[in-house]
């Protein structure tokens, strides 16, 4: 077929598919009564080489919510532990993988569908996401890609002019097809029902595979596999630092939603927090507050720790258990860089000065948030907004000017003279400010800020309030 689509004309590599039938199954996606765009990501086309002014509406649609003129369309099967339970009836649902193209960094991506029909993993359910599912997916992974968090992206949403009914939204709710922009989907579930079903070769394939495209650094490495499992613990332990930091709780921290590239992704009823609550939780059906935001670098071990069994076909369980053993290290290194950041602090510098001060300063500011329930996103907001060059010369000077901490500035007494201190060892105030613009986002998709762009476009289809809360997420 030839075609002017530049989305039908991508050089797609057939990585999975090269790799046999035993991991996926050939679908065909649903046909839909309607395509109206509804987003689309010019960030991601650039960053697989095209130039966004070449790409229509009416190619994004041919290509992502009729899907001409593309197969194989593989949905993935995987099993996975779902809130601690080991479950066999997974795998793409209503999903697949539409294909993989290099990016111009020269990395393998996927372009994987979340709504576009039921497959042979569907079970009861339809196929489909709800339009609000798929606004909360973008919001999510638009947020944590411009807060420096290692994430899937989002490149297009089709609202597809269905009904769906669900237990969670006002029902009839409207339907959607998205595509998403990923490193893999490959899951920490794709290598345990492999071992479920007792195909130690089959395991062994893939993890060739994975690190042939995802780890190609460890090729030649004659422990390759041992070098693996570490990075991948290493990314992981990363990756829950990096949610931590920014208050973000994915809520459904299950095996099959855990890539095997360290990456984030599959954002369904996920939270920002509001305040430092360790317990809040973000899925309603999380009864035992199993993915609580304090629980989530734990809950990751453990996901890592069940992929051992896999694994244990080609790694000794020693070495796996060596390399896990550094998980809270590595989690605590990235947190504590990652906090100190989100003060306007050069985390290594505080560190190699002043081990001491930067460790009170942490703890000082934590159980402050802890015990005061301020606003999470709003404290260090204000930082951002007040920071000024006083801030280094008087302690006392340190959010002094401030409305919003003004009751509260009796007991930061401490607080401030750790930070003052810190702050002084700083070349100069305009680093910090700097710093604080990247890492404190005056913009945060709570709840209500959600609920604030969906009710319109639920209201009178307005889609206004969602693109700018979008353009201030872009641009933090
Ligand atoms: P999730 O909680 O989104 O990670 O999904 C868990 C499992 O349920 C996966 O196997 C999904 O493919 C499947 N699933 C979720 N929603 C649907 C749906 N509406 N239709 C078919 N399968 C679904
Ligand atoms: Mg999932």
């Amino acid at each position: 077929m030839t075609t002017a689509n530049p989305f039908l004309n991508l050089d797609y590599e057939p990585a999975l598919e090269s790799l046999g039938d035993d991991y996926f199954d050939r679908v065909v996606a649903a046909e839909f009564p309607q395509h109206i765009l509804r987003f689309r990501n010019d960030d991601v086309l650039q960053q697989i080489g095209l130039d966004p002014h070449q790409v229509s509406e009416t190619d994004f649609i041919e290509a992502f919510g009729q899907f001409q003129a593309r197969e194989p369309l593989l949905a993935q099967r995987y099993h996975g532990y779902q809130f601690g339970e080991y479950n066999p009836w997974l795998g793409d649902g209503r999903g697949f993988l539409y294909g993989q193209i290099r990016g111009v960094d020269n990395e393998l991506y996927d372009f994987g569908t979340k709504g576009s029909g039921t497959t042979p993993h569907s079970r009861s359910a339809d196929g489909r996401l709800t339009l609000k599912g798929g606004i909360r997916e973008i919001l999510a992974s638009e947020a944590l890609h411009h807060l420096g968090v290692r994430t899937s992206r989002c490149l297009s949403l089709i609202e597809t002019g269905e009904a769906l009914w669900r237990g969670d939204e006002p029902s009839p709710t409207r339907s959607s097809v998205m595509v998403r922009f990923s490193k893999s989907h490959i899951r920490f579930g794709t290598f345990e029902r492999l071992y479920a079903l007792k195909r130690p070769d089959l395991i062994q394939k893939l993890l060739n595979h994975v690190i042939e495209i995802y780890y190609p650094h460890l090729n030649n490495q004659t422990d390759k596999y041992r070098q693996f499992y570490t990075e991948l613990v290493k990314r992981t332990a990363e990756l829950a630092a990096q949610w931590m930091s920014v208050g973000f709780c994915h809520a459904v921290l299950n095996t099959d939603n855990m890539s095997i590239t360290g990456e984030s992704f599959d954002y369904g009823p996920y939270a920002f927090i509001e305040t430092l609550d360790l317990n809040f939780t973000a899925a309603y059906f999380d009864y035992f507050k199993r993915y609580r935001y304090s629980n989530q670098p734990s809950m990751c071990k453990w996901n890592l720790e069940m992929l051992k069994r896999p694994l244990s076909a080609i790694l000794s369980e020693e070495d796996m258990q060596e390399s896990l053993d550094n998980f809270d290290q590595w989690y605590h290194s990235t947190y504590r860089q990652r906090m100190l950041q989100k003060l306007g602090l050069n985390g290594e510098q505080c560190d190699a000065i002043d081990t001491h001060t930067t460790d009170q300063l942490l703890t000082l500011t934590l159980s402050f948030l802890q015990k005061t329930q301020m606003g999470y996103h709003a404290f260090f907001a204000e930082l951002r907004l007040q920071c000024n060059d006083l801030w280094r010369t008087d302690a006392g000077h340190i959010l002094a000017e401030s409305q919003l901490m003004a009751e509260y500035l009796a007991e930061l007494g401490p607080w401030q003279q750790a930070y003052a201190k810190l702050l002084q060892h700083e070349e100069n105030i305009e680093t910090v400010q700097q710093r604080l613009q990247t890492y404190a986002p005056y913009t945060v998709i709570t709840r209500p800020q959600i609920e604030a762009v969906w009710a319109p476009i639920a209201a009178e289809d307005n889609w206004q309030p969602f693109y700018e809360l979008l353009k201030d997420l872009q641009n933090p």
